[in-house]
């Protein structure tokens, strides 16, 4: 059984999630204008009986116990449109929700079972997946030059990358985490990894309530990346840069995390030359919530793909603030099949409909999560001639004619 109490060790009062009864007669919530903008920009808005803004009148009134028991409770997918809606500030997607999931498990509601499992796997093995903590490097086998692996020769490093959980075992992202190891390696950077010593950083966890299982994470990762002397800390999953930018430092530890997008958009002169292949493509991109709407990394994901010779970029009507979430965020990743029983379709369906309709024949992403939800969604949705999904490594990847197997 997955509870709060999991992982509880030192201090018993979280900087984080506060009491919710208290929460919810704070200042700052009492101030709702009970307006419903949050629930009326939701993207599953439409299918929970609790909006923020009734979860927030509800319990105001005394009501908690009717929200815990309601199936709203588990349908927020932290895409965090709402937290930037808000014209009170009020932080919805990363203080109130977490914390009525925090609550909701200390009353002994479960969470969906799928998503209960993803994060057992995390508090025993340190990844959702439930694959061994030994076999992190797995990605890195076919790599045609042996990496850096700081855990067993620890030395300074310009960028300390951490691979994170899909990139390091689903065998659909391992082959975008090769690519970037290539790319590093072309552009001549001093880059190593942190092989079996690195664990989920847990933005799923503090977003599922699961406060507990968070701070153990916090307090492993931060023990761990303080033990290595490094320049950046670069990631190629924005729901690890989410839990380094927003959420490691209410711990009192900052890191100067940033996305790839970012790192080699600060590098495109470098990169420009190494461009060679041209693509002929038409492309779209997916603003992913947690490097887009919350961290504003909009433009060097554009600058990347249009600096590829040959691609022609279009937006979605809905682009930067306004993306829709593909419904991967906040544990939504293992949520599909419960927000499909209560919302009646999945977010990355209606994303996908949006990018075939632009005329792009490759959506492009930036996020691990994203490629196997629209690959599906895809399917799902019959649109394989129209349309495929890339990461950007891979575009880039292509045009710097760096094969998956070889150079
Ligand atoms: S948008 Fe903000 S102020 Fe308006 S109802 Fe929601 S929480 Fe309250
Ligand atoms: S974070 Fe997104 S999914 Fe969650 S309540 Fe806010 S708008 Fe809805």
């Amino acid at each position: 059984m997955v509870t709060n109490a999991i992982g509880k060790r030192g201090s018993n009062v979280s900087p984080f999630v506060v009491d919710f009864e208290e929460m919810v007669q704070s200042d700052d919530f009492l101030g709702c204008l009970q307006c419903g903008l949050c629930g009326g920009s939701c993207p599953l808005g439409y299918a929970m009986e609790f909006t923020p803004r009734k979860v927030i009148l509800h319990s105001r009134a005394g009501r908690t116990a009717r929200v815990l028991s309601n199936a709203s409770v588990w349908m927020c997918v932290s895409c965090y449109t709402c937290s930037t809606r808000c014209p009170k500030g009020i932080e919805i997607a990363h203080s109130l929700w977490p914390a009525l999931r925090d609550k909701a498990l200390q009353d002994g509601f479960q969470p969906p079972a799928e998503l209960h499992k993803a994060l057992q796997n995390i508090y025993t093995y340190g990844n959702s997946l439930g694959e061994s903590p030994k076999k992190r490097l797995g990605w890195a086998k076919a790599l045609d030059r042996p990496l850096l692996d700081l855990s067993k020769t620890p030395r300074p490093v310009d960028v300390l990358w951490i691979v994170e959980c899909y990139p390091s075992y689903y065998p659909r992202n391992q082959i975008v985490a090769r690519l970037f190891a290539k790319i590093l390696n072309l552009l001549g950077i001093d880059w190593g990894v942190l092989g079996t010593r690195e664990r989920c950083l847990g933005d799923c966890t503090q977003l599922c309530g699961e406060e507990g299982l968070f701070e153990m994470l916090v307090e492993d990762n931060t023990m761990l990346l303080k033990s290595y002397e490094f320049q950046t800390l670069l990631v190629i999953d924005p729901h690890a840069l989410l839990a380094l930018r927003q959420f490691y430092p209410v711990y009192g530890t900052s890191f100067q995390a940033q996305h790839y997008t970012t790192y080699l958009a600060d590098r495109l002169e470098l990169l420009k030359p190494m461009l060679i292949n041209k693509l002929d493509a038409k492309v779209t991109y997916h603003d992913n919530c947690c490097a887009g709407r919350v961290c504003k990394c909009f433009e060097p994901p554009r600058k990347l793909l249009q600096a590829i010779p040959g691609i022609e970029f279009v937006e979605m009507d809905r682009n930067r603030e306004t993306a829709l979430c593909c419904g991967g965020g906040g544990g939504g990743m293992w949520l599909d099949s419960y927000i499909t029983e209560h919302g009646g379709h999945r977010l990355s369906d209606e994303r996908i409909r949006e990018a075939a309709a632009t005329g792009a024949n490759i959506l492009t992403v930036s996020c691990p999560y994203e490629l196997s939800r629209f690959e599906d969604s895809i399917k799902t949705t019959g649109l394989e001639t129209q349309i495929k999904v890339r990461d950007i490594l891979e575009l880039l990847a292509e045009s710097m004619a760096i094969n998956e197997r070889g150079q």
